[in-house]
């Protein structure tokens, strides 16, 4: 029997990577339900896998914003039942945190921890009917240590590592397995997606000097880590298939090791020496 698997954010990034993975496995393993928002950009998923087999992926209309959407795709699934679920869709945040609307702040929550928590919502009693599954959730070392001007991302985030940790405790007793696949920078569409102030932007002239200068270089920042460090999403579908593939997956995984030590130095040095290191690393640059 082949694993059923439904993913969440399909039209790019690592969802799209994922799916089309899954879906030409050698093996031919996976049922792969790739969902999106929205269908009209479902050409890059289908021109990745062309030439490949097909009978193996199903694109579906899923918005995790939209409860009622979440339900439809669920319905639509064939086999009635899913084996692995990958909570992946994500928006980012980016700017003064005083220059935020509270719409948009809102977005990101609906979609980053409520979009998740909903979409795990919906199939979970089937899953735990079943006694059996994997949910896997695409995480962010933004969930596991701050960063300055992403307070609302990372917040999202955050709330998704506390709630993917207490499903995690609970779900043992159902034989379903927790994962969350934790990412640095990875190059995809997500930083077009994103929600980004931008340094010319006309709400920016209420803003202080001070932190129009940290802001600047932050962006400086952003830009040399992606170029120089993001990784690609091959080398995270690699990680997705580790914990699938695993009999008895890890609750955390890391797709890179290098953000691993500064993460440390929050447990083992709860006083000020995250935040300043972390000041040093973002905002230490030359001016150029
Ligand atoms: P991406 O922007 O290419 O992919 C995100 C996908 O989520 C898009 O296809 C988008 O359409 C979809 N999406 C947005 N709102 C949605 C909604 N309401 N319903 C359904 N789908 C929706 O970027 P990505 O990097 O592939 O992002 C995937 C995940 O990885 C996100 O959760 C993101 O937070 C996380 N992540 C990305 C990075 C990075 O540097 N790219 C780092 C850490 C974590």
């Amino acid at each position: 029997d082949k694993k059923v698997v439904l993913i969440t954010g399909c039209s790019s990034g690592i969802g799209l990577s994922l799916a089309v993975r899954l879906a030409s496995d050698p093996d031919k393993t996976f049922k792969v339900y790739a969902t999106m928002r929205n269908l009209s950009k479902k050409e890059r998923l289908l021109e990745s896998m062309k030439g490949l087999h097909r009978d193996t992926l199903d694109i579906l209309q899923m918005d995790v914003t939209d409860r009622q959407s979440i339900l439809d795709a669920r319905d639509r699934i064939v086999e009635k039942r899913i084996n692995i679920l990958v909570c992946n869709a994500g928006v980012g945040l980016m700017g003064p945190l005083e220059v935020q609307s509270l719409n948009s702040m809102r977005h990101i929550l609906e979609v980053n921890l409520l979009g998740t928590i909903q979409t795990i919502q919906a199939f979970l009693p089937k899953m735990k009917a079943q006694s059996q599954g994997r949910i896997l959730v695409t995480g962010s070392t933004g969930g596991l240590h701050g960063l300055p001007f992403n307070e609302v991302y990372c917040a999202s985030k955050f709330a998704v590592e506390g709630a993917c940790e207490s499903l995690a405790i609970l779900l043992q007793h159902f034989n379903i397995h927790v994962s969350l696949i934790e990412c640095g920078p990875v190059n995809t569409d997500f930083l077009v997606n994103l929600q980004k102030t931008e340094l010319g932007d006309t709400s920016l002239q209420q803003v202080d000097t001070q932190t129009l200068r940290l802001y600047e270089k932050y962006l400086q920042h952003c830009r040399s880590v992606f170029q120089n460090a993001a990784q690609d999403t091959e080398d995270i579908v690699k990680v997705f298939l580790d914990a699938i593939q695993s009999p008895s997956p890890a609750f955390r995984y890391f797709t890179s090791t290098t953000g691993a030590p500064v993460t440390q130095l929050k447990v083992t040095e709860p006083d000020e020496s995250y935040i300043s290191a972390m000041s040093k690393i973002i905002f230490s640059t030359e001016e150029q």
